[in-house]
């Protein structure tokens, strides 16, 4: 098979003028996809010099079908962690895909994982496969109402744990009966907690939650060690079930979970994003106590058994687990952010990074109606640094030390082109 490889990012051109096929392309999905595009790749909303089709990705470089190239720092929002076109995960996904992908019914292979992530992840006795996150978050929900004989679910206000009625963050659609036995609590606020399952009583099922708080638009934080083991306090003497929504964060902080620095395991975790490298891949999983729940329940889908997507996640967990590749993802994400940093201060801006290394956010401060994040991530990707505006960014292995100063100074062009439009 042959490779392009993506070298050059379009850097200190403004290229908007050559963007014929993404035109085109736009043009004809507004015809038959709704809104033209939906859900977070949708770039309506996005700033102007965003593309909206791509061709190819190697790497963390990125080209749009005008050819334009780019410094990527959304992998794909979450599931590129090793960097596209991963020669083992790649040789993995050939193998299985010349034995065969659909079949009636799995292959070894998903034992084989199952086992895997019952050996990394300490809370893990069983592990279930399925393709989204949202299909892991909501088992992990059915799971614990399964489980416990209880209907209450408490979620931090504002968290993204899917695109299910339970858990959209549109109300399109959704009836107050997909919400009903859900109660809410602040993010890093035990006292909250505490009331919302003193609220819930004896009907207490369960408490999810993601290791960081990671909303759009504002400052990301980390869960406190105080918060994390309070929430585990609470479950226990609740007889519920704690869920961490590892989905995003997963296998890129740590192969134990993303709780696990702040030394607290949940009762079950949702995973997916960097599980595959960007083949389609979910789990759950969860201990012993659980193990009934998860299988009173049914939960199933025509896809969730097809080996090829396991094949790719057994052969990224064995780069994760075999490598330095969660090292290099920390020190790409130190030095890019330091980076951002100086230039920032340098062009006289009070701008902050938050969140962890792994996954940061630049914000701009007084900037409620993000204008100034906007206009700083539509310079950016003008000239071939892919940012987002609003939500977190993400570091992959593949962002090697030559990639991030070229990206540093894209940005330090940036900063500049920005300072001189206020
Ligand atoms: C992306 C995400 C989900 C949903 O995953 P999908 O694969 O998009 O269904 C759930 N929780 C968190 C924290 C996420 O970031």
């Amino acid at each position: 098979m042959k490779r392009t490889v993506i070298t050059e990012p379009a850097a200190g051109r403004d290229e908007l003028d050559h963007r014929e096929k993404d035109s085109l392309f736009r043009a004809r999905a507004g015809k038959v996809i709704p809104s033209g595009m939906y859900g977070h790749m949708a770039v309506q909303k996005l700033p102007a010099g965003y593309p909206q089709f791509m061709e190819r990705g190697e790497g963390c470089r990125l080209r749009d079908v005008d050819g334009r190239e780019f410094i990527d720092f959304m992998c794909g929002w979450g599931p590129i962690v090793l960097g596209r076109r991963h020669q083992d995960v790649d040789r993995a996904v050939s193998e299985q895909l010349d034995r065969g992908d659909v079949l009636n019914g799995p292959a070894p292979v998903m034992v084989e994982l199952a086992e895997t992530l019952v050996e990394m992840v300490p809370h893990a006795d069983w592990a279930l496969l399925a393709k989204n996150g949202t299909d892991a978050t909501t088992t992990c929900v059915s799971t614990a109402r399964a489980a416990t004989g209880r209907r209450k679910i408490l979620l931090a206000r504002g968290a993204y744990h899917g695109a299910a009625p339970w858990c959209s963050p549109s109300l399109g659609g959704v009836l107050p009966e997909d919400r009903a036995h859900l109660d809410f609590f602040e993010y890093n606020d035990l006292e909250s907690a505490k009331a919302a399952a003193e609220r819930a009583g004896d009907d207490l099922a369960g408490i999810i939650i993601a290791p960081v708080k990671q909303e759009l638009g504002t400052r990301q934080e980390y869960a406190t060690a105080e918060f994390a083991r309070g929430l585990r306090q609470l479950a226990d003497s609740a007889g519920a079930a704690l869920i961490l929504d590892d989905v995003r964060c997963g296998f890129r902080i740590d192969l134990q979970g993303s709780w696990a620095p702040l030394g607290v395991q949940p009762d079950m975790a949702a995973w997916s994003k960097a599980i595959a490298n960007g083949h389609p891949l979910a789990a759950v999983t969860g201990s012993e106590w659980l193990r009934e729940g998860a299988e009173a329940i049914f939960v199933t889908g025509s896809f969730w058994y097809s080996p090829v997507p396991m094949a790719a996640a057994m052969a990224t967990l064995s780069v994760l687990r075999d490598s330095d590749a969660l090292d290099r993802i920390r020190v790409a994400g130190e030095s890019f952010i330091s980076g951002l940093r100086t230039q920032a201060a340098a062009h006289g801006f009070d701008a902050e990074v938050s969140g962890p290394v792994q996954m940061p956010l630049l914000q701009f401060a007084d900037d409620s109606d993000q204008a100034l994040s906007s206009a700083f991530a539509d310079e950016a990707v003008r000239r071939g640094v892919y940012l987002h505006p609003v939500h977190n960014w993400f570091l992959s292995a593949a962002h090697q030390e030559a990639d991030i100063a070229q990206a540093l100074e894209i940005t330090d062009e940036a900063f500049a082109a920005l300072g001189r439009k206020l």
